[in-house]
């Protein structure tokens, strides 16, 4: 009898061992069947830098069909679970109030006057469905954390922790890597129209000593500094996003039209819902992971942190000209990533 139940205990203890419970989180890909290559560029390197230890589901969004190409030549890449989606019209389109032969107006004023992306409608749809949809979207129903993933980006380091566990135990609600302001052109009436929202629902605002709400201004709220969290990157709650205050300010945001009139991105929108909605200790500025959306790179200085890294911390963007990283370091001046300020490395 004694000898069964140490079989039964031995095997019960390999068995933990194996046994590793992830964080229930999925990365997100948007993308189109001609960005394969890109796509496969960024998973590659992910999978290399992170998820070959973690093995975390991918969900990728389409507003067109996924090809059999596309699905073969990502799935091969990963052992975890991947999944296929699209976009219906109730995410992706127009909402019956805008008013489509003026946004096709200003479609044309932007791109006479140069905006980038000022002349392009899906670059609006997709905007929009980055702002409002993509964590409604039935295949990322049931997670809790997510992690944006672009094509043609780069990964610089091992990342040897789970990040999501990380997310999960020190509940942080949103983790970012590069931070600049806005192209104002795009965003003209962006900061009015949150102040409406800001004084019809003080009851969602953060505003105490642990808000980040100064981050994003420089004169006491008469103005938007313009800046933001690049979303290109982003690590988050999905509970969050789908919290009644980040809709209702979705919502808000949407009625007035501006993601068709102006070119509102979902940068600038996920990061004023966080700035004004989180406090300091739910956002974490991943220092160690080193990234590059063209042309931008944040790459970490500190020796300590850069020992499996490839990037040349010269061309690390934070402490420059329209980086806003200096701004938050002066309201969060703890922020700097070290091994003893979160749990469970
Ligand atoms: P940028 O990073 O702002 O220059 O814009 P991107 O072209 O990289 O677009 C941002 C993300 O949305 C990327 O993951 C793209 O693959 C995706 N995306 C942009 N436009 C569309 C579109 O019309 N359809 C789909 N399915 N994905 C899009
Ligand atoms: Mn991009």
């Amino acid at each position: 009898m004694e000898a069964g139940f140490l079989e039964n205990e031995r095997n019960h203890q390999q068995a933990a061992a194996v046994k590793y419970d992830r964080a229930n989180a999925v990365f997100v890909v948007l993308a189109r069947n001609r960005e394969l290559n890109g796509i496969r560029k960024s998973m590659r390197q992910m999978e290399d830098r992170f998820n070959r230890k973690f093995n975390y589901p991918y969900v990728f969004l389409n507003d067109e069909e996924f090809s059999e190409e596309f699905i073969a030549l990502t799935s091969s890449l990963t052992k975890g679970q991947t999944f296929y989606g699209k976009i219906d019209e109730s995410m992706w389109g127009y909402p019956s109030h805008i008013n489509q032969t003026y946004a096709a107006e200003c479609r044309k004023n932007m791109q006479d006057n140069k905006v980038i992306y000022g002349g392009s409608e899906s670059y609006r749809h997709m905007c929009r469905f980055q702002s409002g949809f993509f964590f409604r979207h039935p295949l990322l129903e049931t997670f809790e954390y997510y992690w944006r993933l672009e094509p043609d980006i780069e990964y610089y380091c091992d990342v040897n922790y789970d990040v999501f566990k990380v997310m999960k135990d020190n509940d942080f609600k949103y983790g970012w890597t590069i931070s600049l302001t806005e192209y104002m052109a795009t965003i003209p009436t962006l900061w009015e129209t949150t102040k409406k929202f800001i004084a019809a629902h003080p009851e969602y605002m953060e505003t105490g000593p642990e808000s980040l709400r100064e981050w994003i201004t420089d004169d006491n709220f008469k103005t938007y500094n313009g800046c933001h969290f690049w979303s290109n990157f982003e690590v988050g709650s999905l509970n969050f996003l789908r919290s009644e205050r980040y809709i209702k300010f979705f919502e808000h945001l949407d009625k007035v039209g501006g993601f068709f009139y102006e070119r509102w991105g979902d940068a600038p929108v996920h990061s004023l819902a966080v700035a004004l909605m989180l406090k300091k200790s739910e956002v974490h500025f991943f220092n160690d992971i080193g990234y590059k959306h063209n042309p931008l790179m944040h790459c970490p200085i500190e020796g300590y942190l850069q020992k499996s890294c490839h990037c040349n911390k010269q061309e690390n963007f934070d402490w420059n000209n329209w980086s806003c990283a200096t701004r938050y370091k002066k309201i969060h001046p703890e922020f700097i990533w070290n091994e003893h300020t979160f749990k469970n490395k």
